[in-house]
């Protein structure tokens, strides 16, 4: 990324400074050296000079300068250092290393002419006699009453090389210093570095989700500090995660279990949310729909107006919408605006309830009356037009008159079978409904024989036809004359339906904790199709034939009902010319 590593940011700068810091001491410290020892000579000189001072004053006094130069010769080799003396005018009286004949007049030497002027003075200078560089020390013997001027030099070579020598040293601590000091440096920022780079993998880690890291990264204090606190908002982290995951599961879960469809639709008629009911609905899967325009997943140009409806002006909206896939069904859908917490519009929320069964149960309704009024219709114009002639334009012979009469008979007698049914229909529905039905344990087989004798004429009983096959100890807990009427039913339908010398059976059992009564005829049968709708009201797989045997077509209603208010069911077996076996299935009575 072109940034520089901990290394080459801290490195360098401390490089410098340490190497500037090092130069630094060693320059002052040199020079510090160098003056020290400057004025310690120059101390030593001033002294050496003091001290010749008194031997010379008597000889400069005489004015005997063989002498001088005798005591100059004799001084300088043992101390090493070189003595000149100088008159007030400036002539050299006597020096310990050169003729003062030769030599020229030192007034204008700086530390002889501060001298001369009363002062001690100090020069370092080459000297072109002695040909090397020397350090000057001058000064006045004024008490004296000649005044005359004592000069000590020495050579600064000797100064020079030792002052060197301790430079040297100091500059080679100062290098080792500085190898020691950037050695320090690298580790020290190397380790940092190794502490930082755990640091960088641990958030990595956490990154990815990886809440189990051990962000205990070890280095400096601030470096762990950092680590204890990453540490500490991961496990926050994983914790508030952890809420939200929970959250989200049973919102989920919620929303998965709901009977009612719910779909969430952004402003752009995108879908963002569909739970599984929504999807059965619209015949999708939810990975399937997020994403997609709500044209897409519904395929509906209702359902995509109600949505853009809510969108355009922020209201709810309510609609029945007709589906066709994967089957017909009905959807009440329930659109309302999803809003912000600031009340801004993000987009549709729609809830979608299947009605399918109450539209059907509407229809069934409509037809039944339908039906019903039609059923009562036939009878009643039939009865209304005989009375009508009768009263109007009696027929002539007594036979004709009873003719009519006995059709008038037979239709009341007809209406009469009808609303009989349909009021054992209501009142079953009714029972059922608020679950009054009055159950006794009742024995199967007198009940059955109880049905025959009374429904059963004589001639038909008498001629053999019915067989029953029950065991005498099978018992139901059941309302007794409920049964017997479907029994009945059952019956009348087998010996109505079949040819008058066929048999007709009645065999009832006990399988796997159900009783069993079934009757069987060896009649026409019935052909498949008609089999699922049997039961309906008013349903008939010959009308004509049904009215003429005197059937109102709500036998087997009357008789599915029964079975259901007991918590059973009946089930129908039938071939075209086989036969036909209805079976009343009732729960065993349990007397345990
Ligand atoms: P219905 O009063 O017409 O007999 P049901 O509800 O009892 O009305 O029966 C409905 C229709 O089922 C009848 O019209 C008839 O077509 C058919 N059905 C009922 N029982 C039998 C049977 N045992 N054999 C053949 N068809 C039958």
């Amino acid at each position: 990324m072109g940034r520089r590593s901990l290394l080459w940011t801290i490195a360098p700068p401390l490089f410098v400074i340490l190497a500037v810091a090092i130069a630094l001491v060693t320059g002052f410290t040199g020079r510090s050296v160098r003056s020290f020892f400057v004025a310690r000579t120059a101390a030593d000189l001033e002294n050496q000079a003091r001290l010749t001072m008194r031997d010379l004053s008597p000889l400069v006094a005489a004015d005997d300068h063989a002498a001088i130069q005798e005591l100059c010769r004799n001084i300088g080799p043992v101390t090493g250092v070189r003595f000149t003396i100088i008159g007030p005018d400036g002539s050299v009286l006597g020096d310990s290393q050169g003729d003062p004949r030769t030599m020229d007049n030192h007034a204008g030497r700086p530390e002889v002419a501060a001298a001369l002027a009363g002062k001690p003075g100090r020069a370092t200078r080459y000297s072109a006699t002695l040909g090397n560089r020397r350090l000057y020390v001058a000064l006045p013997a004024q008490d004296e009453t000649t005044p005359f001027v004592v000069r000590t030099s020495m050579s600064l070579a000797d100064l020079n090389s030792l002052i060197s020598s301790i430079n040297r040293r100091i500059a080679t601590s100062g290098v080792i210093l500085f190898l020691v000091a950037s050695g320090a440096v690298l580790l020290l920022s190397r380790s940092l570095g190794l502490s930082l780079d755990r640091l960088r993998r641990g958030a990595e880690q956490l990154a990815e989700g990886n809440f189990a890291v051990d962000l205990d990264v070890g280095g400096p204090k601030e470096i762990v500090t950092v680590g204890e606190a990453m540490q500490h908002m991961s496990a926050k982290l994983q914790e508030q995660l952890e809420t939200i995951e929970s959250e989200r599961n049973e919102l989920k879960a919620v929303m998965g279990s709901m009977v009612e469809g719910v779909m969430a639709v952004d402003r752009a008629e995108i879908v963002f949310g569909l739970n599984l009911a929504g999807a059965r609905m619209l015949d999708t899967a939810t990975p399937a729909a997020m994403g997609r325009t709500i044209q897409e997943v519904g395929r509906n140009r209702h359902l995509t107006a109600l949505v853009q409806a809510v969108l355009a002006d922020s209201n709810t909206h309510e609609a029945d919408i007709h589906l066709t896939m994967p089957e017909e069904r009905w959807v009440q859908v329930h659109a309302t605006p999803l809003l912000a917490a600031d009340g801004t519009l993000l987009g549709a929320l729609l809830v979608m309830n299947d009605i399918t069964r109450l539209r059907r149960l509407e229809t069934m309704r409509r037809d039944f009356v339908a039906n019903v009024s039609h059923e009562l219709k036939t009878p009643i114009t039939a009865i209304k037009g005989f009375t009508e002639t009768l009263l109007e334009d009696p027929p002539e012979t007594a036979g004709e008159r009873d003719r009519f009469l006995t059709i008038i008979n037979n239709q009341s007698d007809r209406l009469e079978a009808i609303i009989s049914d349909l009021l054992d229909l209501s009142r079953l529905e009714q029972e059922t409904d608020m679950g009054s039905l009055a159950k006794t344990p009742t024995a199967l087989a007198p009940l059955v024989d109880r049905v025959i004798q009374e429904s059963v004429n004589d001639q038909v009983r008498a001629g053999g036809r019915i067989t029953i096959a029950c065991p005498r100890d099978l018992r139901i807990d059941a309302n007794p004359s409920l049964i017997a009427q479907a029994v009945g039913n059952l019956l009348a339908n087998a010996l109505k339906y079949s040819p008058e010398d066929s048999p007709v059976t009645i065999a009832c059992s006990l399988e796997s904790g159900e009783v069993r009564l079934a009757v069987t005829d060896q009649g026409p049968g019935i052909a498949a199709e008609h089999l699922p709708r049997l039961c309906e009201r008013f349903y008939r797989v010959d009308k004509a034939r049904s009215r003429q045997l005197g059937g109102t077509g709500l036998g087997l209603a009357i008789v599915k009902h029964i079975a259901q208010a007991h918590g059973g069911r009946l089930d129908i077996r039938s071939r075209l010319g086989a036969g036909s076996t209805f079976t009343l299935i009732l729960p065993h009575e349990d007397r345990s």
